[in-house]
């Protein structure tokens, strides 16, 4: 069996790779055990030196990354060297943070002595989606790796070439051979692998109906999970918001990577004295956006897939059936690959799919609020709960309402949702749950270990 890359732009195959069988699979995580038993005990300047070396060879390379992500995935090329410098920021963040994050902290009690250590807690399996499949992976990775445990990524099946072109970085920046490793297997075979024993925790990056089926394996394993799920994020254009920048916002926070994102703006809440002018204005700067081969300079290329795009489409679709207004958009281009348009519809309401579920492509999806308490309702009116915005001029308000009201794992005042490694990651509800970058996702797999000394 093979898993193929399909370059989406023209719907060819670029290149296949085997599927590692079952044995191979028992073999690689042996290895990668014997690794961790090594590596647990590196000095750990020797762990820095190694994320400063892969900083750098990301750097070195991030073009050749870049066109790799736009054949296998369809991104913009700017788009994909943006990405890989991103992974550059994180792992100069972890270089010059993670002694710090992981220094013993002493407690005073009655003992002689009683202290918190950070220590490994072994192989951790990583399962990542196709959309940012450098930044997926090394916002995982690279923590993991610097508190002293291994990894094993089980890279989604369109994208094998980035997943060994991630494998081989890591070798080359002097990690021990084994410690990262990339296992070239399907959804369907990550039930054996969490099985392993000598596995010890699982992180999956993608899907919610993916994340229950990890959950739920892992919780017969009893090992740890980390999820960071779908999204519906809201966007809540408040009375008194700037119209000219909000609309600026959520067009930025919504075509990166042709709307497929997690924390993508996909639900644009604006009441109902603004709505006119919002989608007017949305619609006039959307038509300036140029959608075309990702290898040129363009702001969006295909969608991942045809089969992406039919989904996308049909929920377009059904959500126009179910009376919302189509302003631009809406079509299967006549054009060969996965081309879907940017497309804008208002009059979204609760019951339609632009409102109910994940459109994870470059669909705009506006809805009326009669005033502001109003939008905050409909903003937790889903069963999604990662990311949120809320526009205003008032930004002490708004910073109350993103503080107290809004059910979401970030919530940003007066820009679009975006990661920083310095700030934590992830997100409630049926978004998941635990925490990615910051010094809070390195803790996520660490054994925050107590030790007590009497004498
Ligand atoms: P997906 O279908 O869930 O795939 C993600 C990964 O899970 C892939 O490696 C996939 O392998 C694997 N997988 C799928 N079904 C599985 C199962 N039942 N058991 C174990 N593994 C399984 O998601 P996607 O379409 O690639 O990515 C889009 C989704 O990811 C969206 O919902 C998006 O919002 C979410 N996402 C969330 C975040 C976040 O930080 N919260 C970030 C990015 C994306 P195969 O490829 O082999 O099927």
């Amino acid at each position: 069996m093979q898993l193929n890359s399909i370059n989406p732009k023209n719907n060819k195959i670029i290149n296949s790779w085997d599927v590692h069988k079952d044995n191979e699979i028992d073999l690689m995580i042996s290895k990668s055990y014997s690794a961790f038993q090594i590596w647990k005990d590196t000095d750990f300047t020797f762990r820095l030196e190694c994320i400063k070396n892969i900083s750098k060879l990301l750097s070195d390379r991030a073009k050749e990354f870049g066109n790799l992500m736009a054949n296998e995935m369809g991104k913009p090329v700017k788009q994909g060297i943006a990405e890989v410098k991103k992974c550059v920021w994180l792992c100069d963040y972890y270089y010059e943070n993670s002694e710090i994050f992981l220094k013993p902290v002493d407690i005073q009690t009655d003992y002689y002595k009683s202290y918190i250590t950070f220590q490994p807690i072994g192989i951790i399996l990583g399962v990542m989606p196709w959309n940012f499949p450098f930044w997926q992976v090394f916002r995982f990775a690279i923590p993991s790796l610097v508190v002293g445990n291994g990894v094993v990524l089980k890279h989604a099946s369109n994208v094998q070439g980035c997943a060994y072109a991630i494998e081989d970085c890591f070798k080359e920046a002097g990690y021990h051979e084994h410690i990262f490793k990339n296992l070239c297997i399907p959804g369907t075979k990550v039930d054996n692998v969490i099985n392993n024993k000598k596995i010890s925790a699982v992180t999956l990056t993608g899907s919610t109906p993916a994340g229950i089926s990890v959950a739920k394996k892992a919780g017969e394993n009893l090992k740890k999970t980390v999820l960071e799920l779908g999204g519906s994020d809201p966007y809540l254009i408040f009375e008194d918001a700037n119209i000219d920048y909000a609309v600026s916002a959520c067009i930025d926070g919504r075509i990166l990577n042709a709307g497929q994102s997690c924390i993508a703006a996909k639900r644009l809440i604006v009441t109902k004295k603004n709505e006119e002018e919002f989608v007017e204005k949305l619609r006039s700067k959307l038509s300036l956006k140029i959608m075309g081969d990702p290898l040129d300079d363009v702001d969006i290329g295909p969608m991942v897939s045809n089969d992406s795009r039919e989904e996308v489409h049909e929920q377009v679709m059904n959500t126009i059936e179910a009376g919302a207004t189509l302003h631009m958009g809406g079509y299967i281009p006549d054009m060969r690959g996965a081309y879907y348009p940017i497309t804008l519809m208002s009059g979204v309401t609760p019951g339609m799919p632009g409102f109910d579920e994940e459109i994870f492509g470059p669909v705009f999806s506006v809805i009326t609020a009669n005033d502001n308490n109003d939008a905050i309702t409909l903003a937790n009116k889903s069963e999604f709960g990662l990311g949120a915005a809320i526009f205003t001029k008032d930004i002490k308000y708004g910073e109350i309402i993103a503080k107290n009201q809004i059910q979401s794992g970030v919530c940003f005042v007066n820009d679009f949702v975006k990661s920083d490694p310095r700030l934590p990651f992830g997100g409630l509800k049926m978004s998941g749950y635990g925490r990615e970058l910051s010094s809070y996702g390195l803790m996520e797999f660490a054994n925050i270990k107590t030790v007590v000394v009497n004498d």
